[in-house]
This record gives structure tokens, C-alpha cells and sequence, in this order.
């Protein structure tokens, strides 16, 4: 599975420093969905106004409604299996694609929880089978979702589209490292430079012609890419005379609250993804931070449970084998959590440190804001009060972050943004970014359903920009 993940050298920085390579970012052809948890919410339509509504961060320059009939496409395209109803904003559109799957033990135990203390619950959207899609079948419930799905009944770029994208003429050329994106003298995007294997555990160096180049590398990556590509005319990196290359990276706070619990839990079985609580969402003016939560079940393997207990609370030899017994009795929860954008968060590059290609390697700097703070300690408690009010004899916490989102915003002023509502960069005409960096704020819902909504709307803005081209 480490082959899924993005071990290449990086530098993680800044007085937070984001705990890189399998947790945010994979490797290879499908990307990081391939071992994503496979949670597929939509955004609120707060999400789109924070600056207009609170003065601080960013307005996107869509509105949800813009997204509404490309979520719409691809929650059928992916088979989204979810609730019939849904409480929370957007407001109900009716059944998901197929039909939710039954709660796993830690969706029972988070359910129960809630019900005890009058918060509302589903079971979650997510992007596995409940019934066969074509030659795919559905969910067997092992629980390997997270190391990649071997039966196929996870959905994801991979499945999903890979193969439809071949089958209509496109190329995949795997294991190869974009490193400069080459513009023409009229300043437009003219080709890709990258490294391939030679066969003989080496690289060779290729060009690639195109009319139009889409860069898709996630918010570390495209980035670096961008920074990679300066030239004579663009000193400080493509694309980027906003200066907002590399800047506002957000990451979601995921910090995960376990409770161990009398009856054995085996959180291990069925997809980790189950149970999922918006009421915290929205900004309330009681708190004391805006913006807000979602609160999802999480179940992580024997192996990776044992990596929390060791990373987080120093557990160690017989001590950590003593908590592993346990393994079966806890059930764990995980935040969702909105991070601000600042400007001090972001992708630069160290050239004095290279990686295989001989590249520079990315130097990724985070910090929280206050208000991330305040809001994650309130995340933190309520996960911990729903475990008990489900029974937990002993919870523990855990400091994580997790899913990667902005870097290379999208905006309506080419001052502040780095590319339009389209995705087309602002100074490049025919360079395209399409993927997470161009979130302008976080959320608090997974993001992948929404990076995809907007690829899907870029894709017609792409067919319609060809439809006029003369030439
Ligand atoms: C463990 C984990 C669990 C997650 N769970 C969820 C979840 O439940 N729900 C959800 O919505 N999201 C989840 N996510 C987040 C989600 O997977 C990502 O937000 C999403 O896949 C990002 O999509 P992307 O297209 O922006 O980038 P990616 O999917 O990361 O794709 C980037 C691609 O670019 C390639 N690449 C990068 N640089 C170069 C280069 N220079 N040359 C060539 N290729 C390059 C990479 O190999 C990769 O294939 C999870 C992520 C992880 C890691
Ligand atoms: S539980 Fe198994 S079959 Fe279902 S999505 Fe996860 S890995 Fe695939």
C-alpha cells in the first residue's frame, strides 16, 4: 500500500507542522482516491460566502447552486450509497444514487450516542457499492478501503473514469513526473516537461506537446509544479503574479476522539466510513469561533491503531501490546474540522534539497489559526461526550489533520486569485488548474465530491471555450 502513498522528500514546517506522505496526499494513476475513506458530502451553501458573511477568509466565486447540478452528476457517476433524507443544508434533493448501507459497530455506537444527547445523525454518503454498478460488485465490508479496495466496489478516479477516459482515446502514462510546464513566445502554454521511466531503473527526460495543459497534482504538487515552471517573464513562478502561488494551503483539523467500550466494537469491519452528524456546521453565535464541523466514524486497522497509540500517547513494547488487546472494544470518531486560509500556510520550494529527480523538494508550512484552535477543542469535547453518552468506560484523544485543500485559490480578481471561476489561470490563457488547491476556503466536508464537481463544470467550460476556438 505505501506504493498509494506520496513518500517523496518534502519538508514539513511551520509552527504545526502537517504530518505528510499517506495521510493527505497519494501516488499514482486515480490519485489520492484510490485510498481515500470515500465520505462524498457536498458543501454547504455558507461554505461558498464565509468573507461575505463573517468578513474574514474568502468569498468563492461560485455559488453552491453553480455546483448543484454537477454534484448531481457525479454522486451518480461514483454510485454514491446514501441516506434518503438528509437534515442538514443542502436541503434534501431527494434519494442518493443507491441505498445507504447498515451502520457498522462504531456507526451503532455513534448513533446511540447521539440519540442520547439529541443530535442528528445519518448514515453517510459514501462511495462504495450498496448494489452491483454494471460489472462491479458491491461492498463485501472487509474494511481495506483505506490501503485501496481490491474487489472494486469503491468508486473512485481510478475506477470510475479511468477507464471511460481510455476507452475515448486518452493516453495514461503512469509513474512519470511533470517538472516544468514550457510556454510558446505569445506566452501560452506550449508543453509539459517530464521525467519516465527508461526501463533500466533510471529516468528519461520527454516532452509533450499541447493546446491546452490542465495541471491536477493536489495542493502540494501543482504548487510546486507552477513554481518549478518560472521563466524570463515569470521570475517568480507561472501563473503566479498574484504572488498567491503556494499560498493559503488549508488542511481539515481530524482529530480523532476513541472510547473503549465493554462489548466488543471491531472497528475494523465494513467501510470506517458510517456515521455522520452535521449539526455543528454552521457558525453559532454562541461559540466562540465561526464556521464549524462535521463529525464522521472512523476505523482504523490493527496496524494503523497501533501507529496512534505510538505517536500519540507514547505507548510503547508491553504497554502498546497491552492496549492492542483491546483493539475489538474501541470505537472512534473523527472531526471534520474548517480550517481558515492564511497566506503564512502554503507550498515553497528548498533548492538547496533535492529529490530523485533532482528537483527542488517542496518546503509545506502550517500553522493554525486561533479561531481553528477554538473551534477543534469544541469539536474535540463533543466527539468525546457522544462516546459517553454511548457507554465509553475511557476515551483518548488524538491530534490529527487530514485532506489537503487551496494553494493555487480561484477567485473573480486576478489580484487575489490564481484562477478564474473556470479554473483557467488568469495569465496563461490555455493553462488550466483542476483539483483541490483551487478551494478559496476549506469546509467542513470532505472535500474529493467537491473537486470533482467543479472538474465537471470545468469540463464544460472546456468544451464550450472549444466550441468557439477558430483555430
Ligand atoms: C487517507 C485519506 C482519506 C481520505 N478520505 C476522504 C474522504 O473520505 N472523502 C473525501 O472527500 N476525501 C477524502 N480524502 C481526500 C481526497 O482523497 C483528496 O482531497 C482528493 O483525492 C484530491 O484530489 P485531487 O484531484 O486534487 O488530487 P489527487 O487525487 O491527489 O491527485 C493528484 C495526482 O497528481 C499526481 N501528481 C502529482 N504531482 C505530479 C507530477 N509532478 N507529475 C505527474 N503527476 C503528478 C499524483 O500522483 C496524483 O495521481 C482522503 C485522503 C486521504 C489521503
Ligand atoms: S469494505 Fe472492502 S469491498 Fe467495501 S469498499 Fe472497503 S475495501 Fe472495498
Amino acid at each position: 500500500m505505501h506504493k498509494l502513498y506520496w513518500r517523496d522528500r518534502r519538508i514539513t514546517a511551520g509552527d504545526d507542522p502537517i504530518r505528510l506522505a499517506g495521510n493527505v496526499t497519494g501516488k499514482g494513476v486515480g490519485g489520492s482516491t484510490v485510498h481515500y475513506a470515500m465520505y462524498a458530502l457536498r458543501m454547504h451553501r455558507s461554505d461558498f460566502e464565509v468573507r461575505s458573511r463573517h468578513g474574514l477568509a474568502a468569498d468563492w466565486p461560485l455559488r453552491y447552486e453553480d455546483l448543484a447540478p454537477y454534484y448531481e452528476d457525479v454522486e451518480r457517476e461514483l454510485g454514491i450509497a446514501g441516506p434518503l433524507d438528509w437534515p442538514w443544508d443542502p436541503p434534501r434533493r431527494g434519494a442518493h444514487p443507491y441505498r445507504p448501507h447498515r451502520l457498522n459497530g462504531v456507526g451503532e455506537i455513534m448513533a446511540e450516542g447521539c440519540e442520547r444527547l439529541g443530535i442528528r445523525w445519518r448514515p453517510g454518503p459514501i462511495a462504495t457499492l450498496s448494489a452491483p454498478m454494471g460489472k462491479r460488485p458491491p461492498c463485501v465490508y472487509r474494511g481495506w478501503c483505506i490501503f485501496g479496495c481490491s474487489t472494486e466496489a469503491k468508486s473512485s478516479t481510478l475506477v470510475t473514469y479511468v477507464r471511460k477516459a481510455v476507452a475515448a482515446g486518452a493516453d495514461v502514462r503512469p509513474n512519470s513526473m511533470a517538472f516544468r510546464v514550457n510556454l510558446d513566445a505569445r506566452g501560452r502554454a506550449r508543453s509539459v516537461s517530464y521525467f519516465r521511466p527508461d526501463g533500466r531503473g533510471g529516468w528519461r527526460e520527454e516532452e509533450q506537446e499541447a493546446s491546452v495543459v490542465i495541471v491536477s497534482a493536489y495542493s502540494i504538487e501543482t504548487p510546486r509544479l507552477l513554481l518549478m515552471s518560472a521563466g524570463p517573464g515569470h521570475p517568480d513562478g507561472l501563473a503566479n503574479g498574484s504572488g498567491l502561488v503556494g499560498r493559503n494551503l488549508m488542511v481539515h483539523s481530524s482529530h480523532m476522539v476513541f472510547g473503549r467500550f465493554p462489548e466488543p466494537v471491531r472497528q475494523y469491519k465494513a467501510p470506517p466510513a458510517s456515521t455522520i452528524s452535521q449539526d455543528f456546521y454552521e457558525s453559532n453565535p454562541s461559540n466562540d469561533y465561526v464556521r464549524g464541523y462535521s463529525i464522521e466514524t472512523v476505523g482504523p486497522l490493527p496496524i494503523q491503531f497501533a501507529q496512534l497509540l505510538a505517536s500519540s500517547l507514547g505507548l510503547w513494547g508491553r504497554e502498546l501490546r497491552e492496549v492492542m488487546q483491546d483493539y475489538n472494544h474501541y470505537a472512534g470518531l473523527g472531526l471534520v474540522g474548517e480550517t481558515l486560509p492564511q497566506e503564512a500556510n502554503g507550498v515553497t520550494l528548498d533548492r538547496n534539497d533535492r529529490d530523485q529527480y533532482g528537483l527542488p523538494i517542496p518546503v509545506v508550512t502550517f500553522s493554525w489559526h486561533d479561531n481553528d484552535q477554538r473551534l477543534f477543542a469544541a469539536g474535540i469535547d463533543k466527539q468525546r461526550q457522544i462516546l459517553e453518552a454511548a457507554g465509553a468506560e475511557e476515551t483518548f484523544t488524538v491530534d490529527d489533520t487530514a485532506h489537503l485543500m487551496g494553494a493555487c485559490r480561484m477567485g473573480d480578481d486576478p489580484d487575489r486569485s490564481v484562477v478564474d471561476r473556470d479554473c483557467r489561470s488568469w495569465e496563461v490563457p490555455n493553462l488550466y488548474i483542476c483539483d483541490g488547491s483551487v478551494f478559496p476556503t476549506s469546509s467542513a466536508s470532505n472535500p474529493s465530491l467537491t473537486i470533482q464537481a467543479v472538474a465537471a463544470r470545468t469540463a464544460d467550460a472546456l468544451i464550450a471555450a472549444a466550441g468557439q476556438r477558430t483555430v
